[in-house]
């Protein structure tokens, strides 16, 4: 069912089906996370694998403590950031909220009205990313409709995402903030309205789940450039490139694609970003539609340094590993 009434989304929800609605960030795919049959429904429409736990959304901060033990720190970021893009993993009051098996849970709440009067009626939802796994980041009603329509239980119709990127993610579970997933909210702007160092161990070790696996993958091979080369000097180093590997391949019509922030030879399937925050929002836009134009060279600018560069770099690395 595609609707834009929340109150038959909801009793979707409580009657244990799954429905994609939007946030602010990208949309969600949810169901209540108290069901787990429900959730594990989740996996299988996404392909996900079923190690990676859900974030689950929650209407108020209330809701939040009646199911989690909030520390002090968390307490603070969520009368900073919330609601937004910012999702806290907390140790779990409530034994029934699913995450994988886990004693820890990823909360946030949404700053989408719809989103929080659904979450109101029915209580926590657990959704994950409303996109195949692996594939970028749903933001676009009609590429949820492509994707979705006889998929899940129900679809609420209200605004699309205005971001267009996940939220960040931080682990507060053990002491100290430790950055599990960049997002749209930079951790420097983090840091500096709490006073507070955040680790980042990407790195290093992993610490949550999601962060082994392969994600926001187009279909196209993805290069990442400090300029963006001309269409004659991306085919004469494709041609150059078989040649060392004698394969004879035909160019004349070869699809390309590209963003960054100049472009001199610019086509229709090129995006032209005026700067981080543009081009964070317009990213899985551009991949997706990379796809739908069957693009097989991608070539993408790097960010400029500053807001935002982490995250935009963060998923073109993943974007370009095939
Ligand atoms: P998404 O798949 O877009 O919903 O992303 C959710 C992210 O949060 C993934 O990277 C998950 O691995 C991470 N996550 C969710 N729950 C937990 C948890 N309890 N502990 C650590 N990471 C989590
Ligand atoms: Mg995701």
């Amino acid at each position: 069912m595609i609707t834009d009434s929340v109150d038959e989304i909801a009793s979707i929800v409580k009657n244990g089906g799954i429905v994609v609605f939007p946030t602010e960030t990208v949309y969600g795919i949810g169901a209540l996370a108290t069901n787990k049959e429900s959730c594990l429904r989740i996996y299988k429409i996404k392909n996900r694998p079923s190690d990676n736990p859900l974030i689950v959304h929650f209407a108020s901060k209330q809701q939040i403590k009646n199911n989690c033990i909030i520390p002090k720190i968390a307490e603070s970021l969520l009368n900073e950031f919330s609601p937004g893009a910012l999702t806290l993993v907390l140790n779990k009051k409530n034994e029934s909220l699913f995450s994988c098996g886990l004693d820890t849970v990823a909360v946030r709440i949404p700053n989408h009205t719809k989103a929080r009067e659904l979450i109101a009626l029915t209580g926590p939802i657990a959704a994950p990313s409303a996109n195949p796994s692996g594939k970028p980041s749903y933001t676009r009603f009609e590429d949820i409709l492509n994707e979705f329509s006889g998929k899940v239980d129900g679809i609420l119709q209200a605004e699309e995402p205005s971001f267009g990127m996940e939220s960040t993610v931080l682990d507060l579970s053990k002491g100290n903030p430790i950055l599990l997933r960049t997002g749209s909210i930079d951790q420097k702007t983090i840091e500096s309205r709490l006073g507070i160092k955040i680790e980042s161990p990407m790195n290093s070790e992993i610490l949550s789940p999601g962060m082994k696996y392969r994600h926001y993958a187009p279909n196209g091979k993805v290069f990442i450039s400090k300029y963006i080369p001309s269409l004659n000097e991306i085919i004469a180093m494709q041609k150059q490139k078989s040649k060392n590997q004698l394969k004879s391949i035909d160019y004349s019509n070869l699809v390309i694609a590209r963003i960054g922030f100049s472009i001199d030879d610019k086509t229709s399937l090129d995006r032209v970003i005026e700067n981080n925050l543009d081009y964070m929002s317009s990213i899985y836009k551009f991949l997706l539609d990379c796809d739908n134009s069957k693009v097989e060279i991608i070539y993408c600018q790097e960010p400029n340094d500053g807001e935002f560069a982490d995250t935009i770099w963060d998923r073109l690395k993943k974007a370009s590993l095939q």
